[in-house]
């Protein structure tokens, strides 16, 4: 972001504006920590009229975040929605780096003629902002959000509320602060938020400590299912939707599950697989560590994306052709997930 964006943004931002807020669909802690923190700062600082509007529900884990009520969901409500996107001034698209990423929201937002304003760290990101505040070297969108307040000089417009909000997003972004794209100018930010009024230990418990016995027996059942391909440093879950039901899964349950598959020693690649019988589809979450990019892993075979070391994919086959593709697709990358 250049300082004439800057100097733009702080411009619109002086008159009153329709402003809606767009997180990815199915969001996660950072989608939704980036929204509510962006969301308080616009209202805060000034009377604009500002909306978020998520393309589908979250997991209940997220759902303490003050503002989170007003959320509104397009899939519950499109034609009210449909409007609000018609009436936009400003939207502000967080966490995401295609319009592909939103659902049913990609034509509405599309067609729309407000000012577009992107704040997203995936790879690749497509060009359809107006401003484009992009940079895969950042944590998480909620980091990017500070630094976007901080850019627009308001940083005493941050109070507990915000503070809390962007706290959640960059803690869940950043698996607790030890993914390697957790730098120092991170955690100077989020001594700033806990000065600011995050409470750290009460959004961890919030967000760790709210399991429910179901979604504890459904992560004993994908242990069950782990596989390990030593040859290629690769393990993959699986959970079938009669596995799903019978743990009477709900949004948010199989939320890291893929990282146990990472845990295990001299593991570099990890992937779950999740069937969702209504979509017709198997949901793919990938993760490595190194240099293996996931990202591109993604892209080439899954029709998804994300960064180098996690990133998520579909595929239309049922799950046991997922799991044969995956397997056949493995020998080509001996020697990158040999590496080091
Ligand atoms: P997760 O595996 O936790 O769902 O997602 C990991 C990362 O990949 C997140 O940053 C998420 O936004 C991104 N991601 C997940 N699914 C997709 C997808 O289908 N397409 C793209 N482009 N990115 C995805
Ligand atoms: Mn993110």
């Amino acid at each position: 972001m250049t300082k004439d964006d800057i100097q733009n943004i702080t411009a619109l931002l002086n008159s009153p504006q329709n402003i809606i807020i767009v997180p990815h669909k199915n969001p996660d802690g950072d989608a939704i920590g980036s929204a509510l923190g962006l969301f308080h700062y616009l209202k805060n600082s000034n009377r604009h009229e500002v909306k978020i509007i998520a393309p589908n529900d979250y997991p209940d884990f997220l759902k303490w975040m003050p503002g989170e009520a007003d959320i509104l969901k397009y899939d519950l409500e499109p034609n009210i929605c449909d409007t609000l996107i018609k009436e936009a001034s400003i939207i502000f698209t967080l966490d995401f780096n295609a319009l592909n990423r939103i659902g049913g929201m990609e034509l509405p937002v599309s067609e729309s003629t407000a000012i577009k304003v992107m704040i997203d760290h995936h790879q690749q990101p497509d060009d359809y902002a107006d401003f484009m505040y992009s940079d895969v070297s950042m944590s998480s969108t909620c980091e990017m959000v500070y630094h976007f307040i901080d850019m627009l000089g308001d940083t005493d417009v941050i109070e507990s509320d915000i503070a809390s909000c962007l706290y959640a997003g960059i803690m869940t972004d950043t698996g607790s602060f030890r993914f390697p794209s957790t730098t120092s100018t991170t955690h100077n930010v989020i001594a700033k938020l806990i000065e600011k009024g995050a409470n750290n230990s009460e959004i961890h418990n919030n967000i760790h400590d709210t399991n429910s016995h179901d979604r504890l027996r459904l992560l004993g059942c994908a242990l069950q299912n782990l596989k390990v391909l030593p040859d290629f440093r690769t393990a993959y879950i699986t959970l079938s939707q009669n596995e799903l039901n019978r743990f009477n899964f709900k949004k948010g349950d199989t939320e890291g599950i893929v990282n146990y598959a990472l845990s295990l020693q001299g593991i570099r690649f990890a992937a779950i697989f999740i069937e969702n019988q209504k979509e017709g589809i198997v949901k793919i979450s990938l993760r490595s560590k190194g240099t293996f990019s996931v990202n591109e892993f993604s892209r080439a075979h899954f029709g998804g994306g994300g960064h180098v070391n996690a990133a998520g994919g579909k595929s239309d086959l049922d799950m046991k052709a997922t799991i044969e593709k995956f397997i056949s697709i493995l020998p080509s990358y001996i020697n990158a997930l040999n590496d080091e």
